[in-house]
């Protein structure tokens, strides 16, 4: 079960540095495309992460279809898609990454408890490590929220 869930999110992180790059160019906010950025650039590093874990309890790295992962990804590419050219296209690209984020919290938390209680401390440091990541982004995220629901408030048309 912990290997088939550390799988699990080696194909959700793939499908995440594939639809990051979607979202920034989608963003009109210049913060919003430089947090998506930086946590782009931590992802790429969240998957050697997990290779790295993967090697630590002596597995070969591999992936397994995260069917969430693909139906979060594709309600974020509808709720783009939606409001292209609008003034909420920022607080809409916020909402569909946060959900990505949440996926992820969830995620972790339970492979760091399940790594714990399996005896891998390391295994479970670095999963930690990738958790305290999620929570910081998706905590971003939160911050930009403030003023980019405000402007899709003021310019939106009555
Ligand atoms: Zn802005
Ligand atoms: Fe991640
Ligand atoms: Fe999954
Ligand atoms: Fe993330």
């Amino acid at each position: 079960m912990f290997l088939n869930e550390l799988a699990d999110m080696n194909d959700a992180e793939h499908r995440i540095t594939k639809a990051l790059p979607k979202m920034m160019e989608a963003a009109t906010c210049g913060e919003l495309q430089d947090a998506l950025e930086n946590h782009l650039e931590e992802t790429e590093n969240q998957i050697d992460q997990l290779e790295r874990g993967f090697e630590l309890i002596e597995e070969k790295p591999r992936t397994k279809k995260c069917p969430a992962m693909v139906g979060i990804l594709d309600e974020g590419d509808e709720i783009v898609a939606e409001n292209k050219e609008s003034p909420s296209i920022n607080a809409a690209i916020i909402a569909a990454c946060q959900k990505v984020e949440h996926y992820e919290i969830a995620t972790y938390g339970t492979l760091c408890t399940w790594a714990k209680l399996l005896g891998s401390e390391p295994a479970a440091e670095i999963l930690q490590e990738i958790l305290d990541q999620e929570k910081e982004a998706d905590q971003n995220l939160t911050d930009l929220s403030l003023a980019k629901n405000e402007e899709a408030l003021e310019e939106a048309p009555v």
